[in-house]
């Protein structure tokens, strides 16, 4: 049941093998409560502190990606009915956004969230055509990197800034009165079965995986955004609906060491925390009912602005890594997260503590 319009979800990754082969980096992470995979409760031990923290889901390291879609799927299933929904995906670099966001292709129960949700909503369009209904949908993937937007299915070279800048596309975003967001010059593809967005999304992997190299590991510096537009139109009742998905995987929130982060890596960063922390001013701000909403602060969140605010419906997953060394990264995420949940009943909710 949705309580409000902002749900949080904690995801903890398992120890990798390959990372934890000296025994030293055992998990820091625990449950109050002795659940198979999904209670509310994560307890974090660091220098002999214990901080605890609740949230709407805490997935253990035995989720499945199957565990974890079961409970977003009646989310995704409103964007069929019309709402604007938003799905991030928050964490340090390596504490499983994208696995929990994209997954692995192979084997196919490693599927993450955004080609599950588009298997059901495809499913589900077909089986309302019975009921009249019809649908348009439409997608569109870009990456906000250092403020700028960059277009993954720009038909120019894939992965290039230089191309995007040389046809000097502005990417300007403009909200219209009804709701809708337009980015000038932005690549929008219409969709009709998933066989044509998975195209998409592979085309959007390479466009980004050329840009890592190219920018130095840039993935995992900026923000990537996949949108659907939804439009239903029923014959036999005239009903209309127009409904969004986005799914978006942010930034790596990791802090930088204070001594020599300069240049480049020290403007990325003060990019991604000026973002992130615009995001979450927005989500308080809404929830708080107040006047005005900063969503102009950042790129991220003008450009969801008719997402975030209203009867849409937003769901944050927070991605924790469990070792030892994380903890510190962890308890910022757990932070910033529990800030966020707070605003799910528009007071600061008591359950999350720290002790
Ligand atoms: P991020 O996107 O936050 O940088 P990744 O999604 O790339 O992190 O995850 C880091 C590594 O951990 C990857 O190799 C990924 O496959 C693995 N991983 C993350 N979450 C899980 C999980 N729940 N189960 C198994 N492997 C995971």
């Amino acid at each position: 049941e949705l309580k409000g319009n902002i749900r949080v979800f904690c995801r903890v990754r398992p120890v990798l093998s390959d990372v934890d082969c000296s025994g030293t980096e055992g998990p820091v992470v625990s449950y109050p409560t002795s659940v198979e995979f999904l209670g509310r409760g994560i307890d974090l031990m660091h220098n002999v502190q214990k901080y605890s923290f609740t949230f709407d889901k805490v997935f253990n390291h035995e989720a499945s990606q199957e565990d974890v879609f079961v409970e977003i799927s009646q989310l995704v299933q409103s964007a069929l009915d019309g709402y604007k929904v938003c799905i991030f995906a928050y964490g340090q670099t390596g504490s499983g956004k994208t696995y929990t966001m994209m997954g692995k292709p192979e084997p196919l129960e490693q599927k993450g969230l955004i080609p599950r949700s588009l298997e059901q909503i495809f499913q589900t369009s077909q089986l309302l055509q019975s009921q009249g209904w019809k649908y348009k949908m439409q997608a569109s993937m870009l990456e906000i990197y250092n403020e700028t937007i960059r277009d993954l299915l720009s038909p120019g070279r894939p992965g290039s800034f230089d191309a995007n800048a040389a046809l000097s596309k502005q990417y300007a975003i403009k909200h219209d009165p009804n709701g809708n967001t337009h980015v000038s010059d932005l690549t929008i593809v219409d969709v009709c079965s998933i066989k044509e967005v998975s195209f998409l999304l592979q085309q959007a992997a390479q466009s980004r995986s050329v840009g890592k190299t190219q920018m130095n590991e840039q993935s995992s510096r900026s923000h990537f955004v996949f949108t659907l537009r939804i439009t239903g139109v029923n014959e036999s009742t005239e009903q209309q609906v127009q409904g969004v998905l986005n799914l978006i995987d942010l930034a790596g929130s990791e802090r930088l060491a204070k001594s020599g982060s300069t240049g480049d890596r020290l403007k990325e960063t003060q990019a991604i925390n000026k973002s992130l922390s615009a995001l979450s001013d927005v989500i308080f701000s809404i929830a708080k009912k107040e006047d005005h909403v900063p969503f102009r602060n950042s790129k991220l969140t003008y450009l969801l602005q008719p997402c975030l605010g209203g009867d849409s419906k937003t769901l944050m997953f927070v991605n924790i890594s469990p070792e030892s060394s994380s903890v510190g990264e962890s308890i910022c995420s757990l932070r910033f997260a529990a800030r966020v949940n707070s605003c799910e009943i528009g007071i600061p909710r008591r359950q999350t503590q720290m002790r």
